[in-house]
């Protein structure tokens, strides 16, 4: 329970947290604002590194959770916070971790873990009997020659603390899975995490039709606030995400044991309250989790989600935050979609053509390319960040689907070859 007093004049105050380098900034702060709360920004800024950012900013290592926990505490003792918030994946431990120290309600610091850790995930997972692929952890050190020849295929090796897809690759032969394990210990290297300590994930490729639901929790009960189907295929061997339609066009039937999977997989882990967002494949042997994670949709995909009488997602995680009522949880009827526009090619993005023919296109929205120019684009399984978002609404999400896929084929990319870094001084 929130102890702190609170005097009725006074506006809330909520830290939110998050990278520079974060998607889902702007829309939390906005709808921070439009509630009338006092936004204090908890940046991740490493040591030695200042900010600047405004409005209120409280610079914390997010890589030294328990020095950023003791920094929010003293912050708090002056300022109170009625909420502390993750707006991704990047700090949802250090937001429980927080929490719990405050005196906030928030999941535990052992179901943010879990939520964040794919190894932790699948234990829990399958200790509750939640349809999961068969799974099995290797350390970074094993010779991948000789765990190739124990796994079975196709399989799916994935990092333990990435998302977004980063390092996520299917291997169909021993070959290919030892190909696979090298690409993938070197992201996991180049993302600083140690060779000695850190494990892999290798798992059963499950075939079928993928859905993302996003939720919302409240004392462990799941509300699906939008089920996603995701009409392209991801077989591998790397699982860019591409359109995302709501409402779903799967069988009432299966859209039910979708909710109660996510719910019981939630259970799993002790996910209990706030924002969930799940991924699962679909085939004849019904819903399989693929994964759940403690925080709202990811990119800004969330754009086309609106509820009641034009209330944003984030607004109603900050309101559920906040112990606020929630007006209602439907989304509006009509159909909605969002194309991430897959990185064609690594290269340096020079320009990008068609984006006001796409917007033209019958039921698109909106077009958006967040790339900057002159930018590297690194695709996957190495890459971390989208080129840009087309969004789209309609009666019907096949009509949505097609105006995604007709808005993108307006677009031409301007993609350079990087010139190789010179290494020698030359005099
Ligand atoms: P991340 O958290 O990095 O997104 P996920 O575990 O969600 O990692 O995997 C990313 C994507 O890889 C999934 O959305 C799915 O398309 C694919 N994938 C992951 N695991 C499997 C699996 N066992 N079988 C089939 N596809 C998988």
């Amino acid at each position: 329970m929130n102890t702190q007093p609170l005097h009725r004049e006074e506006p809330q105050r909520i830290l939110l947290l998050m990278t520079p380098a974060t998607y889902r900034g702007g829309a939390f702060m906005s709808a921070a604002r439009r509630l009338g709360l006092e936004v204090v920004i908890g940046l991740d800024t490493p040591p030695g590194l200042t900010t600047s950012q405004s409005p209120v900013s409280l610079p914390l290592d997010f890589k030294a959770p328990e020095e950023a926990v003791q920094r929010i505490v003293s912050f708090a003792r002056a300022r109170p916070l009625q909420a502390v918030l993750s707006v991704d994946d990047s700090a949802v431990e250090l937001a429980s971790l927080a929490c719990a120290a405050l005196g906030l309600p928030c999941n535990s610091p052992a179901a943010a873990e879990a939520a964040r850790d794919k190894y932790l995930m699948r234990q829990r997972m399958a200790a509750g009997g939640v349809p999961c692929p068969v799974f099995r952890h290797f350390p970074l050190t094993a010779d991948p020659a000789a765990v190739a020849r124990t796994v079975s295929y196709p399989c799916v090796l994935k990092p333990l603390r990435l998302s977004g897809s980063r390092g996520v690759i299917r291997a169909n032969t021993p070959e290919e899975f030892v190909r696979a394990f090298y690409r993938l210990k070197r992201i996991v290297l180049a993302e600083g995490f140690d060779e000695a300590t850190t494990g892999f994930l290798v798992e059963d490729f499950i075939p079928g039709f993928e859905v993302a639901l996003e939720g919302l929790l409240t004392a462990g009960h799941l509300q699906v606030l939008a089920l996603f189907d995701k009409p392209d295929p991801l077989d591998g061997p790397f699982f860019e995400e591409t359109i995302y339609v709501t409402p779903s066009r799967l069988p009432a039937a299966v859209q039910e044991a979708i909710r109660a999977c996510v719910e019981r997989a939630a259970a799993s882990i002790g996910l209990r309250e706030g924002p969930a967002h799940a991924e699962l494949r679909i085939n004849d042997q019904g819903p399989w989790m693929l994964e759940i994670a403690g925080r709202s949709i990811g990119g800004l995909c969330s754009t086309i989600l609106e509820f009641g009488a034009g209330m944003c997602l984030e607004e109603l995680i900050l309101r559920h935050a906040l112990g606020r009522r929630l007006p209602t949880l439907e989304r509006r009827p009509e159909a909605a979609g969002v194309m991430m526009i897959p990185i064609p090619r690594a290269g340096l993005l020079k320009g990008v053509q068609g984006i006001e023919e796409a917007k033209q296109v019958p039921l698109i929205t909106g077009v958006e390319i967040t790339a900057p120019l002159n930018n590297p684009l690194v695709p996957l399984p190495e890459g971390a960040s989208y080129l840009g978002f087309i969004f789209a609404r309609g009666e019907a999400p096949a009509a949505v689907e097609e105006a995604l896929r007709a808005a993108h084929r307006c677009l031409r990319f301007d993609i350079r070859r990087e010139l190789p870094v010179l290494n020698t001084v030359l005099t």
